[in-house]
C-alpha cells in the first residue's frame, strides 16, 4: 500500500487514518429542516417519492441489496412526525422506515421488491411548491419489450458482460512504496493491471475497464466514481505492500471493514439533478397507518459479505502461486474500497519492501503470475455469484429464487419476466400463496 510507518498494525491503521481523513466534511451551521409532506407516484418499473422541506437539506443516497434497500441520510432534517404516517407501497416500493439517527440526521429506509438505480436531487421553491427532495427509483430490470432476465434458453442473446474495474494503486506523483533498489509501487501495480486487463478481454462473458492507464494522479474518489460510471460490477484495486520489517513478505487480500462502510458511499450515488417536477401522485399526508421505523443493520451489507467472497477466491489463487501475508481476508477502511454497491477487493501482492519479492514483483514472468492468479480468483467468483443478466449466468437453464419476506408471486415472476401461471406451474402451487423462506423454481422462459 505505502511506506510510512512502522510494524504490520500500526502501519495500516496509520494509512487508513489518512485515507479517511478526507471523509467527514464539516456540518453545515443552517438550521433544522422538517418534512413537510411526501408525495409518492407509482409509474410501474419507476417510482418518485418527493420529500416536501421546510428548507433544503443535504443529502445521500445509497444502495443496499441482499434484501434490496434504498437509504436516504438527510442532513439536518426532522420527520416532524410525517413519514409515520406514510403508507409507502408501488410495484417497487415494499415499505418505507425512518430513525432519526441523531438531531443532525434522519435516516429514510426503502424496502424494495426489487433492484432499483436511484436518483436523487434538491428543486428549490417554484410554482406555488417549496423545497423538495425528489427520489426517483427505477427498476434494474427491464419491462416487457427485454429479453427475459433469467434462465434464458441455449443463446444468449441479450446477456452482458461481467465489467471488471481494475485500479492500479497510485500514480504521479504519489509513487506508493519504494523498494531497496528504487522500484516504484505506481509502475510495478500499473504492469500488473495492464497484464489482468489483456487476460480479462479475452475471457467470455468479461470486460475490464482500467481506473488509470498512464503514471497519472487519480484521488481516491475520482477512483470510485469512475468505476461506477463504467458500471463495473467488481472493483479490484492492485497494490505492491511495504514494512519497515525487510522480511515482512506475502499477498493479501483486503476488504472495507464494516465500520465506516457508509458515508463515502453515498457520495457516489447521490446525484443531483435540474428537472421539473411532475410528480402526479396523491398526497399522503392525512394517511394514519404508523409504520415501525428500524435502522437498518448496516454492517450487514451483502456488497460487504460479496466483497469477502471475492477476496477469498483471489486469496486462495494467490496463495497457490505464493507466500500469503494472511490466510484469510482482512477488513479495513480503505477509502478506495467504499463503492456502496460494487463488491471491491484491494490486492497486496507482495511486498516492493522484501528484497527477494521486490526482484520478483520486477520480473515479467511474476507480474504475468499474479494478473492470472487475480483472474482465476475473479473466474472462482463469478461461477457462483454471476447476475442473472450476465453472459457468465447463462450457462444455469433454469434459476431458484428464495422467498424474503413481503415479496409476492406475481413480484417475483415479474422480476424474472416469467409468467405469475408459469411460475405457479413450475412450483406446483394451487395458490399465489407463499412463504418466507420457500425456494421457487424459477422456470426458464419461453423468451415470447
Ligand atoms: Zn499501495
Amino acid at each position: 500500500m505505502c511506506s510510512v510507518g512502522s510494524g504490520a498494525g500500526v502501519r495500516r491503521s496509520g494509512i487508513c487514518a489518512l485515507l479517511l481523513l478526507f471523509l467527514f466534511p464539516a456540518l453545515s451551521t443552517a438550521g433544522v429542516s422538517k418534512i413537510k409532506d411526501v408525495r409518492i407516484a407509482d409509474r410501474g418499473d419507476s417510482t418518485r417519492i418527493v420529500f416536501d422541506l421546510t428548507s433544503p437539506a443535504k443529502h445521500k443516497v445509497f444502495v443496499l441489496s441482499n434484501p434490496h434497500r434504498v437509504v436516504l441520510d438527510i442532513d439536518r432534517c426532522s420527520a416532524n412526525g410525517k413519514l409515520s404516517s406514510i403508507k409507502a407501497k408501488s410495484t417497487l416500493l415494499k415499505s418505507l422506515r425512518y430513525a432519526q439517527k441523531s438531531p443532525q440526521q434522519l435516516r429514510v429506509v426503502l424496502d424494495l421488491h426489487a433492484a432499483v438505480a436511484p436518483k436523487s436531487w434538491l428543486l428549490a421553491p417554484a410554482n406555488g411548491k417549496g423545497h423538495r427532495l425528489v427520489l426517483d427509483l427505477s427498476s434494474k430490470v427491464k419491462q416487457p419489450s427485454a429479453k427475459p432476465v433469467l434462465a434464458m434458453p441455449a443463446t444468449s442473446r441479450g446477456k452482458r458482460d461481467a465489467i471488471i474495474a481494475i485500479d492500479a494503486g497510485h500514480g504521479g506523483k504519489d509513487p506508493g512504496a519504494v523498494g531497496r533498489r528504487g522500484t516504484h509501487e505506481k509502475a510495478i501495480v500499473l504492469s500488473i493491471a495492464k497484464r489482468l486487463k489483456k487476460l480479462i478481454d479475452k475471457e467470455r462473458g468479461m470486460r475490464a475497464v482500467m481506473i488509470r492507464n498512464r503514471d497519472t494522479y487519480v484521488p481516491l474518489r475520482t477512483r470510485i466514481s469512475k468505476a461506477s460510471r463504467l458500471n463495473a460490477d467488481l472493483f479490484i484495486s492492485i497494490h505492491a505492500d511495504a514494512s519497515v520489517n525487510r522480511s515482512a513478505k506475502g499477498s493479501s487480500v483486503y476488504v472495507l471493514s464494516q465500520r465506516g462502510a457508509t458515508s463515502e458511499a453515498a457520495r457516489i450515488l447521490a446525484q443531483r439533478e435540474n428537472a421539473v417536477d411532475k410528480i402526479g401522485g396523491v398526497s399522503l399526508d392525512d394517511k394514519d397507518k404508523v409504520l415501525k421505523s428500524v435502522l437498518v443493520d448496516l454492517s450487514q451489507t451483502a456488497t460487504i459479505d460479496a466483497s469477502i467472497d471475492l477476496a477469498e477466491d483471489i486469496l486462495y489463487e494467490l496463495g497457490a502461486i505464493g507466500n500469503l501475508l494472511h490466510k484469510r481476508v482482512e477488513q479495513a477502511g480503505f477509502a478506495v474500497l467504499k463503492s456502496p454497491d460494487i463488491p471491491s477487493v484491494l490486492v497486496e501482492t507482495a511486498f516492493i519492501s522484501n528484497p527477494q519479492e521486490e526482484q520478483r514483483l520486477r520480473t515479467h514472468a511474476h507480474q504475468q503470475k499474479l494478473a492470472v492468479a487475480i483472474l482465476k480468483g475473479i473466474r472462482r467468483y463469478l461461477k457462483d455469484h454471476a447476475q442473472s443478466d450476465m453472459l457468465l449466468a447463462s450457462s444455469g437453464s433454469a434459476g431458484r429464487h428464495v422467498i424474503r419476506r413481503g415479496e409476492t408471486l406475481s413480484a417475483i415472476a415479474n422480476y424474472y419476466q416469467v409468467g405469475v401461471g408459469e411460475l405457479r406451474r413450475a412450483n406446483a402451487l394451487k395458490s399465489d400463496k407463499i412463504r418466507v423462506g420457500q425456494v421457487l423454481k424459477i422456470p426458464a422462459s419461453t423468451g415470447t
